[in-house]
C-alpha cells in the first residue's frame, strides 16, 4: 500500500516551483473552461435538460461550464444503483477498497496544480488555499484509509464465555451514504466525507454545492480513474431541491452534509426516518480569539488575520470575534488594522493575492450590511468597503455593544469584531456565550493561563499561540476537526482517530462450534 504522508509542509508561498507549477495548471483548467457537465449513475452520465452556468465569482464574465441538474428521477435512480452496488463493494476485501482509494488520493495530488487552478477560478480561493483544499482531500482519503489499515479492517475477537463459542466484532458498513458538500471546501469536503464512506464498504451518492460543481467532477474523475466501479459513486449536481431529493430520499441510510446551521439542522430533524439514522452534520461557527496580556503580539496578529480572512472569511472556522486583554487591546487593534490594510485583495489565480472574491452578491450583502451595522453602533477601524463587484475589504471592527448580532451571527465574509475584556475569565465568558462551538483561539505565554483556557473553552478544535491560523487550517491526522454544540453532530466532521466509525455499523457475531 501506498504509504501515507502530509504534504502541506511543501506548501510555502516562497515556493517558486510552486508558482511555476501552479500556473502550468492554470493553462490546464482554462483549457477545460466552456464544458456542458453532467451528473453520473453507474458510471454514466445523466442527461437531465435543464442547466444552470457557473460564472467566477470574481468575474461574473468567465463562464465556467454549464451544469445539468439533476431530476428527481434520476436522484432515484442514483440512489438505487448506490443500493445495488453495496453488497459486491462492501463484501470485496477492505485491502482492495483502500487500494483504488490510494490510487484516487495519488490522482489528485498528481493533478493537484490543474485541480487547484480550476477552484480558484470557480470559487475564488487563492494559490496556496486551494492546493491546500486539493491535498488535504489526498490526504483525507489516505487517513481514512490508514485508520482502515491501523484497525485491522475493524475486525476484532471479544472474550470468550466458553471454548465453543467464539464471538468477533465486525465493523460493517451502513449501506448507501449521501454527501451534500459545501462550495468552500469543494474538493476537500466532498473528497473527505465521501471517502471515508467508501473505504467503510459504502456506496456513495454526492451533492455538491452548485458552485462547487466542476471541481466535484473532476473529484469525480479521480475516483473513476482509480478504478473505482461507476456503480459504487454517483454524483447528481444541481440545487437544493435535489439536495432534499436526496435527504428525504428513503433508500439512503445515512447522511453527511456540511453547510449552515439552519440547513443542517433541518436535515438533522428530517432525515433520521423512519428509524435513527447517523448524520454527521458540519455546521457553522462564530469562532473566538483570546489575546492574553501576556501574549507575543506579532504571532496574535498574524494568527488572527489568516484565520478571519483567509478564503476572504469564507470558512466554518474562520474567526470573527477576538477578546483581548485591555493591557494590550490598543497595540493589537493597531496591528490587526495594519495588517488587514496590507492583505492583497484580488484576482485569487494572482501570485501575491491573499484575499480572493466572496462567492456571490448574497455574500456582498452580507458584508454592506455588516459594515453599515458596525459604523452606526460601533467603529470600523480598518477595511469596510466594496472594492468593485465582489472583492471587498478586510475589515476589522470594535466597539460593539456586548451580545451585538455582529458578536452571535455567522457572517462568513472576512470580517472581525475586537473587544477588549478585563481578565481571561471575562473572555471566556463571552468567547463560550454562543451556540456554536467550532474553533477558538488563545495566545499567551503564560503556561498556566494556557491550561485554564483550554480547560474551560467549549470548542471542538482549539489552537494556542499558533501564527499559521488561530482558528483555521486544521490537517487530517494532525486536527481532527468538528465542533461542538451547533456547530457539528456528536463525532467529527473529518481528519481524526475515530471519523471512518462514523460510517460503520458494529455487528456482534457470535459461532458456536
Ligand atoms: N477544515 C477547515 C479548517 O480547519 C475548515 C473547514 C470548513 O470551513 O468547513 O480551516
Amino acid at each position: 500500500m501506498t504509504k501515507f504522508r502530509v504534504t502541506y509542509a511543501t506548501l510555502s508561498a516562497d515556493n517558486e516551483d510552486l508558482h511555476t507549477a501552479y500556473e502550468q495548471g492554470l493553462a490546464i483548467a482554462k483549457d477545460w473552461l466552456g464544458a456542458d457537465l453532467t451528473g453520473f449513475v453507474g458510471g454514466k452520465p445523466l442527461s437531465g435538460q435543464e442547466t444552470f452556468t457557473i460564472t467566477s465569482p470574481g468575474d461574473a464574465a468567465l463562464t465556467l461550464c454549464t451544469v445539468h441538474s439533476t431530476t428527481a428521477a434520476e436522484v432515484d435512480a442514483a440512489v438505487s444503483t448506490a443500493a445495488d452496488a453495496v453488497q459486491a463493494w462492501s463484501g470485496r476485501p477492505w485491502q482492495e477498497r483502500v487500494d483504488i482509494l490510494m490510487r484516487a488520493a495519488d490522482l489528485i495530488s498528481e493533478r493537484s496544480n490543474e485541480l487547484a487552478a480550476l477552484m480558484s477560478m470557480e470559487v475564488g480561493k487563492n494559490r496556496l488555499e486551494a492546493l491546500g483544499d486539493v491535498e488535504e482531500s489526498a490526504d483525507l482519503i489516505r487517513y481514512y484509509c490508514k485508520q482502515y489499515s491501523d484497525n485491522d479492517g475493524f475486525v476484532r475477537p471479544m472474550d470468550q464465555l466458553s471454548d465453543a463459542e467464539r464471538t468477533t466484532s465486525v465493523l460493517r458498513p451502513y449501506g448507501v451514504w449521501g454527501v451534500i458538500s459545501p462550495f468552500n471546501f469543494p474538493m476537500a469536503l466532498a473528497a473527505g466525507p465521501a471517502g471515508g464512506a467508501l473505504v467503510a464498504g459504502n456506496t456513495v451518492v454526492l451533492k455538491p454545492s452548485p458552485q462547487g460543481t466542476f471541481t466535484a467532477v473532476k473529484l469525480y474523475e479521480c475516483l473513476q480513474d482509480a478504478g473505482l466501479p461507476g456503480e459504487v459513486m454517483q454524483l447528481i449536481p444541481g440545487g437544493d431541491e435535489v439536495g432534499r431529493a436526496l435527504v428525504k430520499h428513503p433508500g439512503v441510510n445515512g447522511l453527511t452534509f456540511t453547510g449552515s446551521f439552519a440547513a443542517g439542522m433541518e436535515i438533522y430533524r428530517s432525515f433520521p426516518t423512519p428509524f435513527p439514522k447517523p448524520v454527521v452534520c458540519e455546521m457553522g461557527g462564530k469562532n473566538p480569539a483570546i489575546v492574553s496580556a501576556k501574549a507575543d503580539l506579532p504571532t496574535a496578529i498574524a494568527g488572527i488575520a489568516r484565520s478571519a480572512f483567509g478564503f476572504s472569511g469564507q470558512k466554518c472556522s474562520a474567526c470573527s470575534r477576538v477578546y483581548v486583554e485591555r493591557a494590550v487591546y490598543d497595540d493589537f487593534v493597531a496591528g490587526l488594522a495594519v495588517r488587514a490594510g496590507e492583505l492583497k485583495v484580488g484576482d485569487a489565480t494572482a501570485r501575491d493575492v491573499f484575499v480572493g472574491p466572496v462567492v456571490n452578491d448574497e455574500s456582498v450583502a452580507r458584508f454592506t450590511d455588516a459594515v453599515a451595522h458596525a459604523s452606526s453602533v460601533g467603529k470600523v477601524v480598518a477595511g469596510g468597503e466594496v472594492i468593485e463587484g465582489r472583492y471587498v475589504q478586510p475589515t476589522v471592527v470594535t466597539d460593539l455593544p456586548a451580545g451585538d448580532r455582529l458578536l452571535t451571527d455567522e457572517l462568513f465574509v472576512p470580517f472581525v469584531a475586537v473587544q477588549p475584556v478585563d481578565s481571561l475569565d471575562e473572555a471566556l465568558t463571552l468567547a463560550n456565550a454562543t451556540e456554536l462551538g467550532l474553533t477558538a483561539g488563545f495566545f499567551s505565554a503564560d503556561d498556566a493561563e494556557v491550561d485554564y483556557f483550554l480547560d474551560r473553552i467549549e470548542a471542538g478544535v482549539v489552537y494556542v499561540n499558533r501564527a499559521a491560523g488561530a482558528t483555521t487550517g486544521a490537517w487530517p491526522g494532525v486536527q481532527p476537526f468538528g465542533g461542538w454544540k451547533g456547530s457539528g453532530s456528536s463525532g467529527k466532521a473529518g481528519g481524526g482517530l475515530y471519523y471512518v466509525q462514523q460510517f460503520l455499523r458494529e455487528q456482534s457475531r457470535t459461532v458456536v462450534s
